[in-house]
């Protein structure tokens, strides 16, 4: 808690009472104050599953997610859920207000796209269809090359919106698309669209969210065994000249099971109450979707 020591000063002389001697001038309260670490829990629903071609699939998968959603709600907490394209085809045939719904109770979405069929651009379509327009978050392609010679920022720039704007406004990973492990990155920044993207470019065509999970762990799954000590070191190496973020994959399919998620479930109000609701309350972490991640990196530009 910052000390209000003018406010405190204006108050005693309204009522009268003696001031103590000025105090020296105190210091600017951002100085002192470590630097917030921005963060949500990433969610998948991958496009081998078929829950476009089987109602009860769909369901199985979409109750999960909807108890996950209502969990992280109860500590204002906040997913960002990136479903591929059959899961979005499953909310289109049985379950319409599904991702509207998850939008308007306060979690993201993100273009998840594995272009093993289809690309980010269909994958963003279909979203659309489903009442998501214009999600600005890529999630995909990263393996592909851009026009005129450049990377992966360059092929994802270069989808554009229906009304001819850029498509996408952020790219998000958790994993080196070169190596596949975990990016160490964890900041914000602008990728460099021409040369080694992770080098930030302030003239970079895209904004970059770093997840800088442990590179011990399968592309970036959380792992509640070294969930703690991970966002502890994260804390403990904050950036101060940065916009710092961090992320973590815990997929879907760790939820389709009821016995499975009702123990996983467990263990993240165990990790609330002991862990993620404290560090909220002291102001060390905060939680934000990829959207308010990029409004609040382009606002420190
Ligand atoms: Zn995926």
């Amino acid at each position: 808690m910052r000390s209000q020591p003018h406010l405190l000063a204006a108050l005693l002389v309204l009522t009268g009472c003696p001031t103590e001697p000025a105090e020296p001038e105190a210091e600017p309260p951002t100085a002192a104050d470590p630097p917030v670490l921005y963060v949500v829990s990433m969610m998948h629903a991958e496009e081998s599953v078929q829950h476009h071609e089987n109602e009860n699939i769909y369901r199985s998968f979409a109750d999960g997610l909807e108890a996950q959603r209502a969990l992280f709600s109860d500590h204002g907490a906040r997913i960002d859920f990136g479903p591929d394209w059959t899961f979005i085809e499953g909310v289109k045939r049985w379950d319409d207000q599904q991702l509207i719904e998850h939008v308007a109770s306060g979690h993201g979405l993100h273009t998840h796209a594995h272009e093993t069929i289809w690309d980010l651009a269909s994958v963003n379509a279909r979203l659309a269809d489903a009442g998501v327009l214009g999600n600005p978050i890529a999630n995909g392609g990263f393996l592909e090359s851009g026009p005129g010679g450049t990377n992966w920022i360059g092929y994802v720039d270069a989808f554009d919106a229906p009304n001819g704007d850029p498509m996408f406004s952020t790219v998000i990973g958790y994993k080196n698309p070169q190596t596949q492990l975990p990016d160490s990155s964890g900041t914000c920044f602008r990728p460099s669209a021409t040369g080694d993207w992770t080098v930030h470019d302030p003239d970079g065509p895209l904004l970059y969210l770093g997840s800088s999970s442990p590179a011990e762990q399968g592309a970036g799954a959380l792992d509640f065994a070294t969930f703690r000590d991970w966002l502890d070191s994260r804390l403990d190496s904050l950036d101060p000249d940065a916009m710092n973020t961090a992320y973590w994959h815990d997929s879907l399919h760790n939820y389709a099971q009821p016995q499975a998620a009702a123990d996983r479930r467990a263990q993240w109000e165990v990790e609330f109450e002991e862990y993620l609701d404290p560090l909220v309350e002291a102001g060390r972490i905060e939680w934000a979707t990829f959207e308010e991640m990029t409004a609040i990196c382009l606002a420190q530009e």
